[in-house]
């Protein structure tokens, strides 16, 4: 259903340039390439001594004089003469004799013998020890980062690291997001009998601020066919993508379907999954514009699952990214269950050690998608797969981490 979705999403969302320091969770809009070697000179690795590694005796030690001292950020104007030791400090330049010729091996100060203005350096030292040489990891030219990237904090690093003092990023995807149900009452408001307070509004806005995406919250819809048109149809003008949950399903009661259909066109819906089937995919029009809108199902694990596994690679995908499938990681069950063939589903569980210290998975032992608690006490989701029908202690099954979506 994603894969399906998606060939008709490009992402609409605007080229800015932001500031390095706000970088963190936002997607290029370009390839950044290079100007600079980095390091953009060879230099030292370690605090200690440089000397040219055939003044070195091939056995026994080496007595040599110290000449000259060279600091970090600072460019020794001395000369490296053979047969001396310069003192040398992490980060400082190498000094140059000429182009081609200058030390090219460091000592650390915890391996030598400083007496006077001489130092005792061991034997066995390679060749080129302790230099770190320009452009070792970057080199001028080369892209560091992708388009269609999210930023981590090691991009962000590097982008500093080559001299970027501004990137240029998509704005953030506007998503709208609604409740829908007579039942559902906002925590804060005094609450009727017969209501529950409303759950996937905002799990929803954190899943999203969690994206980078720029919320807009519509609030608690009733479950009334018209005014679910005209909230969907008013929130498609302004927004990137409608998200809705609850009144979804087959019941009389159930309007949003109906909604999608007279504004534009429901592409899929019922998927063979558990929990969230209900689940529908579709578009509103606005003037020229297809809107596209994720209609989640009601329950609050539902809504979260799915979330997780349909609608997060899609709002990825419009906001611009190309890496929109997370990994999943084999690992030992320690649970038996058996399952319908032809359905996809997904299990609450928990990481845990066994006697040998060995890692395990362990099911959440209740199932029902209104048990949120469940997803509270749980590390991640059980994905098995259409094929399997059962499956036994031991054998390995893919686990999604939620430390791996929720980023
Ligand atoms: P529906 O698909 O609208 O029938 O909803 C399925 C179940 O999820 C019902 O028990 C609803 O009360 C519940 N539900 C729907 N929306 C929410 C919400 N926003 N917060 C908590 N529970 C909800
Ligand atoms: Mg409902």
């Amino acid at each position: 259903a994603v894969a399906r979705f998606s060939e008709n999403i490009v992402s609409v969302c605007k080229p800015e340039e932001v500031e390095l320091a706000s970088a963190i969770g936002r997607i290029t809009f370009s390839d950044v390439i290079s100007s600079i070697d980095v390091p953009p000179h060879n230099n030292s690795a370690v605090d200690g001594f440089a000397v040219y590694h055939d003044d070195l005796n091939v056995s026994g030690s080496t007595t040599l004089p110290i000449r000259g001292r060279v600091v970090a950020g600072d460019n020794w104007i001395g000369n490296p003469e053979r047969g001396q030791a310069i003192q040398i400090f992490t980060g400082a330049p190498i000094p140059q004799k000429t182009k081609v010729l200058s030390p090219d091996t460091i000592f650390m100060i915890e391996d030598v013998v400083v007496d006077g203005d001489k130092i005792t350096l061991p034997e066995g030292q390679i060749k080129g020890a302790n230099i770190r040489m320009a452009g070792e990891d970057v080199k001028e030219g080369d892209t560091v980062i992708n388009y269609g990237k999210r930023l981590r904090p090691q991009d962000v690093g590097m982008l500093a690291a080559i001299g970027c003092s501004t990137v240029k990023v998509r704005a953030p995807l506007k998503v709208a997001i609604f409740s829908t149900g007579d039942e559902i009452c906002d925590p804060g408001e005094k609450i009727r009998s017969a209501q529950i307070f409303d759950i996937n509004r905002y799990s929803l806005m954190s899943l999203l601020k969690k994206l980078g995406c720029k919320v807009n919250d519509m609030g608690i819809l009733p479950d009334d066919k018209d005014a679910i048109r005209e909230s969907i149809r008013s929130a498609s003008r302004d927004n990137d993508l409608l998200l809705t949950s609850g009144g979804v399903s087959m019941g009389e009661e159930d309007h949003v379907r109906t909604a999608i259909n007279e504004l534009g066109k429901l592409h899929l819906w019922k998927l063979l999954i558990k929990p969230g089937r209900p689940i529908a995919l579709g578009h509103v029009n606005d003037d020229d514009r297809e809107v596209p809108v994720i209609a989640l199902p009601g329950n609050p694990v539902a809504v979260m699952v799915t979330f997780l596994r349909v609608a997060r690679p899609l709002v990825l995908l419009l906001s611009g990214s190309l890496d929109i499938y997370p990994n999943y990681f084999s690992v030992p069950s320690a649970f038996s269950v058996t399952k319908k063939k032809g359905r996809r589903e997904w299990l609450r569980a928990s990481l845990v050690r066994d006697k040998g210290n060995n890692l395990k998975v362990k099911k959440y032992p209740f199932d029902g998608s209104g048990i949120l608690s469940s997803m509270v006490s749980s590390d991640g989701l059980v994905e098995l797969s259409e094929d399997i029908v059962k499956v036994s202690e031991g054998d390995l099954v893919d686990f999604l981490p939620f430390s791996e979506v929720l980023n």
